[in-house]
This record gives structure tokens, sequence and C-alpha cells, in this order.
């Protein structure tokens, strides 16, 4: 691994450079932990239904033999799950060291059992700013990917228009015609309403808050600057640090302009109600141990998780064009 960080000191820190390292640090210096840490976590349900989701997503749209780029890939943690669906190639990229190096470790097995069953795909690691590096000047040699998968981090890229659109530039370029790109991210329609709801300019429970700047002490958001729009997040045990606000029609929008149509976007709660239906899916939630018998009555996952869970959404896009004929 090591692209480079893109942070060479002579380029110089830019606000938004500065942003990016923030978050770029905090996901670095979060150690990983230990099964008896993760098992007390506050948020242990919510982990697991987030991870429930991007199984399913995973599940539903990628085919034996893909070829995957994971965007954001973190400590590799979607790792299985691309190894249950088969795939033939990996390609995960992130902008934390710490996390790629963690990655690397999951991949090559960090205990001697986990190393005689190793994953059964090859893979390649960078660590870059995913949302200002040109990602087809790396991956030349690895592209088209037929599936492209950025889960909790494109919000990372709306903190000017110039990173959202190489997000997407690099996701286009990099995909088949036909390929997809399944996400998550906040859900832009709660945040903002449920600061509207607040009194001031913060809200929360016992495991999340979000804090908006006085800037936006009139809670307005002219639909002529949709970029930028900063608040902290803080979810205990998991997230300390900025993010930005992705209103989802314009995202839908500017996808269109490379050549991403939408496919699917629903918010986490819909999300979980549609595919607990099918028993495929309710009989990996009963496994993974996230809503107790299968039923979200917080037998297991706590209400203020299940808010959480509700400040996010799953999308689909394609890309256009025909898929090459087999
Ligand atoms: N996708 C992983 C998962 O679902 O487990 C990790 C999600 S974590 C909430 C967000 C990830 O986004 C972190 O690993 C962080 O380093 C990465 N990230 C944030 N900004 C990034 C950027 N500009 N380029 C690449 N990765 C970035």
């Amino acid at each position: 691994y090591g692209a480079g960080s893109g942070y060479g000191a002579q380029q110089g820190y830019s606000e938004e450079r500065s942003s990016a390292r923030r978050v770029a640090d905090h996901y670095s210096a979060r150690s990983n932990q230990t099964l008896e840490e993760r098992e007390n976590s506050p948020i242990i349900h919510l982990k697991k239904l987030n991870n429930w989701i991007k199984s399913v997503l995973i599940q539903l749209y990628t085919r034996p033999g893909d070829c995957v780029l994971d965007l954001a890939c973190g400590k590799g943690g979607d790792l299985i799950k691309w190894d249950k669906a088969k795939v033939g190639y990996y390609v995960g990229v992130d902008i934390a060291e710490g996390s790629i190096k963690d990655c690397m470790t999951r991949y090559n097995g960090d205990t001697d059992q986990q190393r005689r069953k190793k994953f059964s795909f090859p893979a390649r690691l960078i660590c870059t700013d995913c949302y200002e590096a040109r990602l087809d000047e790396y991956l030349y040699e690895d592209a088209p990917f037929d599936i492209c998968s950025c889960q909790f981090a494109l919000h990372y890229s709306w903190s000017t228009e110039a990173r959202a659109r190489q997000a997407l530039a690099n996701v286009s370029a990099l995909l088949r015609p036909g390929g997809i790109f399944i996400g998550t991210m906040p859900d832009a329609n709660v945040i903002i309403k449920r600061l509207r709801e607040s009194e001031g300019l913060e809200f929360g429970n016992s495991v999340y808050w979000i804090s908006f700047s006085e800037e936006y002490a009139e809670k307005k958001f002219p639909a002529s600057r949709p970029f930028g729009i900063k608040y902290k997040f803080h979810l205990e045990d998991a997230v300390d640090c900025p993010e930005w606000v992705v209103p989802f029609h314009l995202f839908k929008l500017l996808a269109e302009e490379y050549d991403l149509e939408l496919v699917l976007m629903k918010n986490f709660h819909e999300f979980v109600h549609e595919y607990l239906q099918k028993p495929e899916f309710t009989e990996l939630m009963r496994r993974l141990g996230a809503l107790g018998d299968g039923r979200h009555d917080q037998s297991t996952l706590s209400q203020d998780e299940w808010e959480v869970s509700y400040l996010y959404l799953a999308f689909v896009l394609r890309k256009r064009g025909q898929p090459p004929s087999q």
C-alpha cells in the first residue's frame, strides 16, 4: 500500500485540507477494539444494525467474481461481507493511514487461526484522499470495477463543490457501464428537521449529539450554497469530527452529471422495515443479533440507537450504459 496521503507540506494547508486532515487523524487514531470492548460498546446493536444494512446492500448488488472498489474502506470491516459475496478482486482506499494498516492486518490475518483462513480474493489497499486524488491515475490497471461501495463516508466529500465532484468523477471513471455504486450516509432531511425542531443549534440523545455553528442561527440553508454546510458530530464510541450536510436531491442531480443514475434511496428505518420482511435477511439479522428476535422492539437495540439509525440513508446508483456482453 502507500500511494501517498496527498498531504505534502508543499501543498499548503487550506481550510478544506485541514478539515480533511482532522477527519483522517480522528479515524487513524481509533484503535482496533478487542471483542470484549466491542460487545460492551454503548452502540453495539447500532453497529450490528449498520453491518446488517451493509451486508444486505452487498448481497443485493454483488455477483460472484465482481471487481470491487471500496472507497473510504476504513479498517476493512466489510472484507468478510465481500468474501461471503464471493467477489473476485478488491481495492480499498482510505485517507487514514492507521485504518489502512489495520485493514491490511485484517486482510493478512492477525491471529494464527485467521491466517489459516485467508480471504479468497486478491486485494490492493491505497492510502489517499478519495475526494481529492484522481483515482483513475492510481487504478488504471485495476479498472473497470463492477461495483463501488462508499459506506458512512461520502458526506466527507461535501465540504466543497470541487471535492463532491471529484468523488463522483472517481466513481464514474472507474465503474464499468451498468456498474453499481452502493453507499450509506447521513440523511440531510432528518438532520435539518431535527435541527429546526430543537431550541438551539444542538440536538441529540444519550449516544450522539450534533451541533451547528452560529452561522446557521437562522436554520436556513439556501439552495444556492449547498456545499460546506458543516456540523460537529459525536457518536459514543465511534465518531467525533466535523461532517457536512449532503442535500440528497442535489446529490442526485450532481451524480447524473457523472452518468450515475439513482436506483434506490431509503432512510435506514424504511430500509429495515422493507428488507427485514425477506426471510434470508431476517435470518442474517437473527445471526448478527442487532434486533433480538428480528423485530426492532428495543429488546436489544435501544430507543436512542434506533433514533441514530434514523439519521442515515442507503443509496444505490447505476453507471449509465450497457454492460459489456458476457
Ligand atoms: N467504510 C468503512 C465502514 O463502513 O466500516 C469506514 C467508515 S468510517 C465511519 C469513515 C471512513 O471514511 C474513515 O475510515 C475515514 O478515514 C474515511 N474517510 C474520510 N474522509 C476520507 C477521504 N477524503 N478519503 C478517503 N477516506 C476518507
